[in-house]
């Protein structure tokens, strides 16, 4: 697993140190000192559209350990999403995100909202509060939201979805394809994109009926005005066939891969 992630990244706390509440607890200790001392990083990944030109980017956490290296974010969120830590976290993230808007002139940006952030009323006043302070645009910015907490969402997450939407901010579903969404409920969920999961996208090659779920969500975002985009587009065969299924924005590897803001964002593809 540790070796996928390339060079310099470590696996520092596995699936049963997050389970152990004494290891949590440590890993929480030193995760609140790390967005302190600011030893976060944002690394960026380029979404581009039909011609490869790049028309965003999503932002990507990565903890910086003195000690340890790189620390990839399935290794730390979910210990941040056991507790308050999670608002922190995303308040960084968001402020980070938007100092760095201004070097990325003319692209959207996502960011990735954890479904424990949305369970807090305060989230939507932090994030008009970091947008006012920083005098960020709220138009630039799209919360990635998983299709699971979308589908689980209570009224009262719903109401911060449409108020996040009230500011300005831009919706969309990520990783779709993973949760129990019902296609029904795309007629009227109030987002403004929908992101394919790279599982789906990969088995486009071998497994006919992927690629027709694939097609049939083009169509879905093309009715409904939204742009479709397809995660984990890691070969020219992958790229290829998205654009058959009728996807409006690609992300994957094979585009460019998630990088410090000075690293130049995408190779044309
Ligand atoms: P995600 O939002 O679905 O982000 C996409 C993940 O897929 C990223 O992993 C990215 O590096 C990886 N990826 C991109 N292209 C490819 C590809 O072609 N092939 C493969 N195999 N993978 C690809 P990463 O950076 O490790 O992030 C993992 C997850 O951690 C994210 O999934 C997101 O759910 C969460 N995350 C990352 N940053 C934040 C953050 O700032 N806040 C919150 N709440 N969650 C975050
Ligand atoms: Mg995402
Ligand atoms: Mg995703
Ligand atoms: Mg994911």
């Amino acid at each position: 697993e540790s070796k996928r992630r390339g060079r310099g990244c470590v696996t520092l706390f596995n699936e049963s140190m997050r389970q152990d509440r004494k290891q949590r607890r440590f890993i929480e200790r030193e995760l609140r000192a790390a967005i302190l001392l600011d030893e976060l990083d944002l690394h960026y990944q380029p979404l581009v559209d039909l011609h490869g030109t790049v028309m965003g980017v999503e932002a990507l956490v990565r903890w910086r350990h003195p000690l340890r290296g790189t620390i990839m974010p399935g290794e730390f969120i979910p210990v941040a999403e056991q507790s308050l830590l999670i608002d922190r976290l995303g308040e960084w993230v968001l402020r980070r995100a938007c100092r760095d808007a201004a070097s990325l002139p003319g692209r959207f940006v996502s960011l990735n909202l954890s479904g424990a952030q949305l369970k807090r009323d305060a989230v939507v006043e932090t994030v008009r509060h970091v947008l006012a302070e920083t005098g960020c645009a709220p138009e630039r910015f799209t919360f990635e939201i998983t299709e699971t907490v979308a589908v689980s969402a209570t009224p009262a997450v719903l109401a911060r979805i449409v108020a996040l939407r009230a500011l300005g901010l831009r919706i969309a579903l990520d990783d779709f394809g993973t949760g129990h969404m019902g296609l029904s409920a795309l007629r009227t969920l109030p987002v403004d994109g929908i992101k394919i999961d790279r599982s789906y996208i990969q088995a486009m090659g071998t497994d006919e009926v992927a690629s027709i779920l694939v097609s049939a969500l083009g169509a879905i975002g093309r009715a409904r005005g939204v742009p479709v985009v397809a995660e984990g587009i890691e070969t020219d065969a992958h790229l290829a066939m998205a654009k058959v299924a009728g996807c409006s924005l690609f992300q994957g590897y094979r585009i460019g891969r998630p990088a410090p803001l000075r690293v130049p964002l995408a190779r044309s593809a």
